[in-house]
């Protein structure tokens, strides 16, 4: 997000959906890029392997080290001008960034909280694995956030332990990284009469800092501009509308935030939202899933699917951006593959998500899916 490539990806995504005969329009919002030039940690002439938490500032301080492993010891220490290790119970989860708007547990807003109101010189996570929020990082960033403007770093969890026995040592910390103020935007294409009543396509066309994104997600937008080339001749009532999603794997989802705005008072016009994340993965099946779609639109939505080989309807999920539909009262449909565990934990936000873990075929087939239910919606609203 308001990187050079993020800006590269929605141009592209622009200039090809509009030769598909779709009239575009681009929304562009302030945003943070960040860059960073490597972390180093010494403590009594011994170094250890950390990296500068995404979005953080950068630092050069040098304190004794206080080691913190539950949110009662954070709530007890008494030290401003220490740096903390967290580790432990603490630093399980990745916390929700301290403004996100869609979901954010009590307890991660508390040690937000706390940790602003002891206001260390740094702090260290010594982390594991959070499949669920983070995929397969490890160690995965426990702050990543940049609304949070204390300097922070992390580690994995085993050099968390060996350098927690530094506890009262003073500790050398240098992380060279910065915030740069930027822009992204949300590019949103509109085909069809009727755009009281529509369709929404959404997939986001932003990657995990340090992730090429393959699965994630260039997958689905291949799969909006495929559906938007199999509909350059649509010219039905019901409105479609295909948008690629700035922010999904943003700490704040500004394109998501803006999209609600920008649609105030006008879900109530889609009769289906649908998102399309992680899709293709040459392993296993295409995964839908519906929520709270009315009898007919449950009905129609299987039967076109059903025609298609490797579609299998999964389970449901909600971390992902088929939730701006739900949260705002519209039916939606999510797409994924049914191999999410195993790309969870191997693939998703690594490195190794690259372009030969796709099946180019089953790209395609949703495309063609997809592309069914546009013409099947068409022909019911106009019965
Ligand atoms: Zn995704």
């Amino acid at each position: 997000m308001g990187s050079e490539g993020n800006r590269a990806a929605t141009d592209f995504f622009e200039e090809t959906i509009s030769f598909f005969e779709f009239i575009t329009e681009s929304t562009s919002f302030d945003c943070m890029d960040w860059e960073e030039q490597g972390a180093s940690l010494m403590v009594d002439g011994k170094k250890f392997e950390i990296h500068a938490s995404p979005y953080s500032l950068g630092c050069d301080v040098k304190a004794p080290l206080v080691v913190l492993s539950s949110v009662e010891e954070l709530a007890a220490v008494n030290a401003s001008e220490n740096i903390f290790i967290l580790r432990g119970e603490l630093t399980k989860e990745q916390l929700m960034p301290k403004n996100f708007p869609f979901y954010n547990p009590e307890q991660h807003q508390c040690i937000i909280q706390l940790l602003e109101s002891k206001n260390p010189q740094a702090i260290i996570t010594a982390t594991s694995r959070d499949l669920e929020m983070v995929g397969g990082s490890y160690p995965f960033p426990m702050i990543e956030d940049g609304d949070f403007n204390i300097p922070s770093v992390y580690m994995t969890d085993e050099d968390g332990d060996k350098l927690a026995e530094y506890a009262g040592v003073p500790v050398e910390l240098k992380s060279r990284a910065t915030r740069i103020s930027s822009t992204g935007s949300n590019v949103i294409a509109r085909k069809g009469e009727r755009h009281d009543q529509r369709i929404v396509f959404v997939a986001h066309i932003d990657a995990r800092m340090g992730s090429p994104g393959a699965s994630d997600n260039a997958s689905g937008v291949i799969v909006l501009l495929l559906l938007a080339e199999l509909l350059e001749e649509y010219s039905g009532e019901l409105g479609v509308e295909i948008v690629a999603m700035n922010g999904e794997d943003y700490y704040s989802n500004p394109g998501e935030q803006q999209y609600i705005t920008l649609n105030k008072d006008r879900f109530n016009e889609i009769i289906l939202g649908i998102n399309i994340d992680d899709v293709g993965y040459s392993k296993g099946l295409t995964a839908y899933s519906l929520y709270d779609t009315p009898e007919n639109i449950t009905d129609i939505s299987n039967s076109v699917f059903s025609k298609y080989d490797e579609f299998v309807e999964g389970e449901a999920w909600y971390a992902g951006d088929h939730g701006i539909f739900l949260l705002n009262q519209a039916p939606a449909l999510a797409i994924t593959s049914n191999e999410m565990a195993e790309l969870m934990r191997e693939i998703t936000h690594t490195p190794n998500d690259k372009p030969d873990i796709l099946d180019r075929t089953k790209l395609v087939e949703i495309a063609y899916a997809l592309r069914d239910l546009v013409y099947e919606f068409e022909e019911h609203l106009r019965a």
